[in-house]
């Protein structure tokens, strides 16, 4: 951490800072220049962030040099983290595509687009049991029976399932009956529930928050990670801007930005980012291209019956011809689909 001092500092108020700095047990370094004094705290800094160093009297600046976070980044671990999802490995040079309906209907239905899912050459079945709507009145989710819907579409086609969990009290639940566990964009900072996640090895989906900076959605990753659990996925789905022609912004910089700062799986999810079906496929070819490890997209077989987000859901004969042009684009990128 660096401490610019103000020009008119004291000695006494540069006195004061110093030994505040060997209370923390933190070493410093002060330099003075012919205009201003400066102090370097030596040590990890992470032990100042939640001191007020700003306010005492004499500083002008504070600049931390470590990030927040700490098991998430790059620095704590050089290789990209590969995650092992009941087989099906996220992170590595193939790409993992999770497809499925917004929301679990019935079992029929469930188990007829896992299939496509599966013949399109998807990797992970994704599908809602509970659904976090924004109105009371919309559809809720099936609930509890729709993780075993899910499970039954996983027996018949091997598909892995990422389901998302709403409530803490549910964990025995999806442990038992979902290899992934999503913690949806709503969710992102209930640190509750990611302290629960973060208490098995269970993978996890985490979800970019609606306005999330990527410094808050790494320390939500950093939640899950410091309670043990260090098999987090980050997905990209998109912010809430002020462009209103789609339902977000889908921040594509997010992920070369986070692959720098971070080694964790990066996924991206164009259906929750535009929330049109026309726009799945251009942003699903741009996110690869990115750099993603992944993408996850709502697939149903009758988008105008669907219970939810059908406007966004892609049929899957166009999910079939989307992975067969993002082969090419893998293949450019140097991934594999
Ligand atoms: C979802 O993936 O089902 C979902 C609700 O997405 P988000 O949390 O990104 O809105
Ligand atoms: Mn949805």
């Amino acid at each position: 951490m660096i401490i610019v001092l103000k020009p008119e500092a004291t000695e006494r108020e540069i006195d004061h800072i110093l030994d505040r700095l060997r209370e923390l047990g933190l070493k410093s370094h002060i330099s003075k220049g012919q205009e201003r004094t400066i102090i370097g705290v030596i040590g990890d800094d992470r032990i100042l962030q939640n001191q007020p160093l700003i306010a005492f009297p004499g500083v002008e600046s504070v600049t931390p040099i470590l990030a927040p976070w700490k098991l998430v980044s790059r620095e704590f671990k050089k290789d990209n983290t590969i995650i092992d999802v009941s087989g099906v490995k996220v992170g590595g040079k193939k790409l993992v595509i999770m497809a499925g309906p917004c929301a679990v209907e019935k079992l029929e239905l469930t188990v007829g687009i896992a299939h496509e899912v599966k013949a399109g050459g998807g990797t992970i079945l994704r599908g809602g049991a509970y659904k976090p709507r924004t109105s009371p009145y919309s559809f809720q989710g099936v609930g509890r029976e729709g993780l075993d819907y899910l499970l039954e579409a996983k027996k018949q086609t091997g598909l892995p399932v990422v389901s998302e969990i709403l409530d803490p009290r549910d964990i025995q639940l999806f442990l038992e009956k979902a290899d992934i566990i999503q913690i949806g964009a709503r969710n992102m900072q209930n640190f509750e529930l990611l302290k629960e996640v973060g208490a098995y090895d269970k993978p996890v989906l985490l979800k970019r928050g609606l306005s999330a900076t990527i410094k808050e959605f790494l320390l939500s990753a950093e939640y899950i990670m410091s309670r043990g659990n260090r098999n987090v996925m980050l997905c990209e789905r998109g912010i809430r801007t002020f462009e209103t022609e789609y339902r977000n912004t889908l921040d594509l910089c997010a992920v070369p930005t986070i692959k720098e700062l971070s080694h964790l799986p990066v996924i991206v999810d164009p259906s929750h980012a535009t929330g049109k079906w026309n726009l799945v496929a251009p942003m699903a070819k741009a996110a690869i291209a990115a750099g993603a490890d992944g993408l996850l997209i709502e697939v149903h077989s009758n988008p105008e019956y669907a219970l939810c987000d059908g406007e966004e859901s892609i049929k899957p004969t166009k999910f079939k011809e989307l992975m067969q042009d993002l082969k090419k684009i893998a293949e450019a990128v140097g991934r594999e689909l």
